[in-house]
């Protein structure tokens, strides 16, 4: 392996020498004068032990016979405090039987005698380091580190020494399920062994492990370097390939990034580590290959997320969850076009929760298939007893996550719940959003025809936020654009953000889709949608959304006062 400064060094083979004959130290480190290992020499025990709290050692040999201590003693110590190292002794004869003990213990892995061979005994040396080499490195010529040997590098003082300027990164390799089925864990991991930069890529600030099977972790050292945090980073990340090739096919690779600055009281490798790792997992919502610092108030958002999971799993049995409702305007007539059931969550312990901050915490849990499908029974429940045997009264939507769609239970679901209510189907709308035909459009498609086919209607949320392209939103089988609020919000404000909104409805409108326009607050925003010949209008501008008795309550009076006529009367006999 090459030789290298800096961070590197601490992974440089260090080997002890333990001895109170300072004649022996003398003749040892003539003798190691040539060596590629580092070499150190203590007088007795408490000068080693000295030594260890230091630097992180790779071998460890050590007389007999000491005044403080015997060396079986000191071994038995160093095992300890630094179980990764090799240790031996190197004593006469008149010892042996003392020796063979404390090998018998553990805590010696070899012995050896002195007067010693040279040859026999740098042998005997290359012998341990290579040892101690594969207790460290994953992959010895790539210097891939364990986990072990990275974090007891952490928590030696070394890392702190140097004029702190280090970070330690955590890269996560998304979308490993596939691979995993595909090579099984082993193969998995050996795949990643693949991945991983070789050591001629890594430049000297940097030290790689595998943690387990999906996470790297790094430590970059930037005192004696000109870059920052992220330029650093990025360096290491270009260290790996993109599209590597796994039985002979070609993958794209994408990474989800955190990283921790090291402070100068930060020894505890552990805990840096998992710092990284929260800040790679807020990595996981952006883009990928995001990198995310690390903030302390991440670790209190992550009590709150505990706080918040552990309520979710019992609110559904504690009906703990309402639905509000916020009307939706037909524009031209004035009338009720339908309405957007939202979930509300009161837990018992926390209060209100927005549900921006609990769905995703849902669908990572796999908890949003039940909810949602009590959010459906509970809707198309409410809406029949309003607007009992209505054929094309006002419509109720539904929002619909990624994760329900791709329950394969969901349209049986789906079918038995109009089975169970009378409601006509084209009255049930579901709302779906963009980003869920980021992968496997194909299939996501299919059920979507499936869900036409009973007569439901589609309407795509947020349209424009996510990753909208015409080409895919023309084989969309969707009936109804929701144009995002950011959109609206900000209209006004100069003729390029109106002119994109007027492009948004012209688009929509020729591929025979209604528009709807949502965040709608004033009148002015409404005026103008009209001339855009937009379709529908939700928003505060007629009301937020409200519980139930208020929205049957209410909805007349709300647009009565905006002098939009009795759109609920003339909702109800339609
Ligand atoms: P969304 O589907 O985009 O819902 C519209 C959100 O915009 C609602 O927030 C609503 O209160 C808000 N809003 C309506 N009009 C205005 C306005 O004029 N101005 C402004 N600034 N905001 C307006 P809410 O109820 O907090 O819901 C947030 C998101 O939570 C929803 O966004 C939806 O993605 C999700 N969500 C709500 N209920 C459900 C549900 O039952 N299932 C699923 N999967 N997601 C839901
Ligand atoms: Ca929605
Ligand atoms: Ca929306």
């Amino acid at each position: 392996m090459v030789e290298r400064p800096g961070l590197q060094a601490m992974i440089e083979p260090v080997v002890l020498f333990v001895d109170d004959e300072p004649a022996i130290l003398r003749a040892i480190k003539r003798l190691f004068r040539q060596s590629p290992f580092r070499i150190l020499t203590a007088d007795g025990s408490t000068d080693a032990l000295l030594i260890l709290q230091e630097t992180p050692v790779s071998v460890v040999v050590s007389d007999y016979s000491m005044p403080d201590r015997t060396g079986a003693e000191l071994l038995a110590m160093v095992r300890e405090i630094c179980p990764g190292t090799v240790r031996m002794i190197l004593s006469g004869n008149n010892d042996q039987e003392a020796t063979i003990d404390a090998i018998n213990q553990g805590a010696v892995s070899r012995f050896l005698t002195k007067p010693w061979d040279d040859h026999s005994l740098l042998r005997e040396i290359d012998a341990a380091v290579k040892i101690w080499q594969s207790r460290i490195y994953i992959d010895t010529h790539k210097a891939l580190l364990n986990q072990a040997a990275l974090i007891r590098f952490m928590d030696s003082t070394q890392l702190r020494q140097t004029p702190t300027r280090s970070v330690v990164v955590v890269i996560a390799v998304r979308n490993l399920e596939g691979l995993q089925q595909n090579l099984g864990v082993e193969g998995l991991f050996r795949f990643l062994t693949v991945l991983a930069p070789t050591y001629e890529h890594l430049v000297e600030c940097q030290m790689l492990a595998l943690l387990d099977n999906q996470h790297f972790c790094g430590i970059l050292d930037l005192s004696d370097t000109d870059h920052n945090a992220s330029s650093a980073i990025q360096l290491l990340l270009n260290a790996f390939p993109a599209n590597p090739v796994v039985n002979q096919q070609e993958h794209r690779i994408e990474y989800d990034v955190g990283y921790v600055e090291v402070g100068p009281h930060d020894a505890d490798g552990l805990r840096l580590v998992r710092n990284a790792q929260l800040a790679m997992q807020n990595a996981r919502n952006e883009q990928s290959n995001t990198v995310v610092v690390y903030d302390e108030r991440m670790n209190a958002t992550r009590g709150r997320q505990s706080k918040l999971e552990a309520g979710l799993n019992s609110a559904l049995r504690k009906e703990e969850f309402t639905l509000y409702y916020q009307p939706k305007i037909a524009l031209s007539t004035h009338s009720l076009h339908g309405a957007e059931a939202l979930i509300r969550w009161n837990s018992e312990g926390i209060g209100g929760v927005s549900p921006t901050e609990f769905i995703p915490l849902t669908e990572r849990s796999g908890l949003i298939i039940d909810i949602g499908e009590w959010v459906i029974n509970e809707a198309i429940l409410q809406w029949t007893t309003w607007f009992p045997d209505s054929l094309s009264g006002p419509a109720i939507s539904v929002n619909i996550s990624p994760r329900q769609l791709k329950d394969p239970k969901f349209l049986q679901r789906l079918e038995s719940t109009l089975h169970t209510h009378p409601i006509q189907p084209s009255l049930l709308e579901l709302e779906i959003t963009e980003s869920m035909m980021v992968d496997d459009m194909d299939r996501i498609v299919e059920v979507l025809k499936e869900v036409r086919n009973l007569g439901v209607k589609l309407s795509i949320d947020d349209f424009g936020t996510g990753y909208s392209s015409l080409s895919y939103l023309s084989r969309l089988p969707v009936d109804t654009i929701k144009i995002d609020r950011s959109f609206i919000l900000p209209m006004l404000e100069s003729t390029e953000k109106l002119t994109l909104v007027r492009n948004l409805i012209t688009l929509g409108h020729d591929l025979g889709m209604q528009l709807v326009a949502e965040g709608v607050e004033n009148r002015e925003q409404l005026d103008v949608l009209g001339e855009f010949g937009c379709d529908v209008i939700q928003g505060y501008y007629f009301s937020p959304p409200v519980a139930a008795a208020e929205f049957i309550a209410e909805t007349s009076n709300i647009l009565t006062q905006r002098t939009l006529g009795n759109c609920l009367l003339s909702a109800n006999s339609g």
